[in-house]
């Protein structure tokens, strides 16, 4: 049986009728750009966050980017970010003209490790930047706690996490501000690119909602070095009907979760994810981890993905490279202690398929061939 990584025909064939009328009623309108649709869009996700404000923007990236400006983070600071996490993640920091340090991560989580930040702070730190990555949330308590004690703000990156809980509360009002991204394939995906920043800070909303429209505050009167950085209607009409489904698909792709644990649990040469207490994932990314090593000391991991490959099924590596890593961060300050946590999970993961959409039966033939696998 194939079965594809993603399957973007499925989710658009479930919610069809429903985008084509949302579309619709932009083209009768023919306003394109800030007016009634991302209005409603941004009372509706605030309101589902239980924050006061969300401020549309035109993608997580940005979103990132406008936040840390709009807390007065820039040139010559520094942000606490973790190693292994998507490249925007650190890509807005440099944006905004501030330094990423990459911290290393906690092994069990693969989210941003507290008892890592220590030693990387400096005189320059001025935030941390963790993320809820594959949809489970970071350690936002202790990370808080340690910001407290030093002063520095908390954005989080939650692109990946829209609806995950730490104990009751989503994450995004955790701290001071939260970013969302709305790129096609997250828990709330437009049909192209789109951001969100939420907060309960007035001054930090009006500085986003400035900066977002070129600066301006009032028509033609630029306070702020903004961008055009806006989310546009079309998008935001689709992302309400998108948000109406959101808790359902939360728990579908859950559901999927617990298929596979049970399907999996059993073989000991891997490492399914597990939630902490009191900390609830929406499962963004399904991604184990293939403990088993080459005689040369590499991974098996690409062992199984070819393997998967041979027989139809879909996965993907989230990420392959530590962002120290990569060439365009090569030079960064890290933390003092080595980043060996990130480097050996980028060796290990492997996401699986994971959509609402999967069937059972999918599930069943994606465990049926990890299960043939002689490597685990
Ligand atoms: C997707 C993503 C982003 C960036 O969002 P875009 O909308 O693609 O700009 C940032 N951080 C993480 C962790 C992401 O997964």
């Amino acid at each position: 049986m194939n079965v594809p990584f993603n399957d973007f025909q499925a989710q658009v064939a479930a919610l069809r009728p429903h985008i084509e009328a949302a579309v619709a009623r932009v083209l009768d309108r023919a306003i394109f750009i800030l007016g009634p649709e991302v209005e409603a869009f941004e009372r509706s996700f605030a309101e589902y966050l239980s924050v006061e404000h969300a401020i549309g923007v035109a993608n997580g990236t940005d979103a990132i980017q406008l936040a840390l400006t709009a807390l007065d983070i820039g040139p010559g600071d520094e942000v606490i970010c973790p190693a292994l996490t998507a490249a925007p993640t650190a890509l807005a920091v440099l944006a905004a003209g501030a330094t990423p340090v990459f911290a290393d991560i906690d092994p069990e989580t693969l989210t941003l490790d507290p008892a890592r930040l220590q030693e990387c702070l400096t005189p320059r730190t001025k935030a941390i930047l963790p993320v809820h990555l594959y949809g489970q949330p970071a350690d936002i308590p202790a990370i808080t706690n340690f910001a407290n004690e030093h002063r520095l703000a908390v954005v989080e990156d939650c692109a990946q996490a829209h609806g995950a809980q730490i104990n009751g509360h989503k994450v995004g009002t955790l701290g001071p501000v939260g970013c969302f991204s709305f790129y096609p394939t997250k828990n709330v995906g437009a049909f192209g690119d789109g951001g969100m920043v939420v907060t309960n800070n007035r001054a930090v909303a009006t500085r986003v909602r400035s900066l977002r429209d070129l600066g301006q505050q009032g028509r033609f009167n630029h306070v702020l070095p903004g961008l055009n950085s806006r989310l546009d209607e079309v998008q935001a009409a689709i992302l309400q009907v998108k948000l109406a489904h959101l808790d359902e698909h939360n728990a579908a792709r859950r559901e999927r979760a617990a298929w596979y644990a049970e399907l999996l649990g059993d073989l000991p040469g891997l490492r399914l994810p597990s939630e902490r207490p009191g900390f609830t994932s929406v499962y963004h990314l399904y991604v184990i981890r293939v403990l088993q090593r080459e005689a040369n000391g590499s991974a098996r991991r690409d062992s199984l993905r070819n393997h998967l490959r041979g027989l139809g099924i879909g996965s993907d590596v989230h990420y392959p490279l530590p962002l120290h890593r990569q060439p365009v961060f090569a030079g960064l300050p890290t933390a003092s202690g080595g980043l060996g946590v990130s480097e050996a999970a980028a060796q290990e993961i492997l996401s699986l398929p994971m959509y609402p959409q999967l069937t059972r039966e999918q599930v069943e033939a994606v465990a049926g061939a990890i299960r043939a696998w002689p490597g685990h």
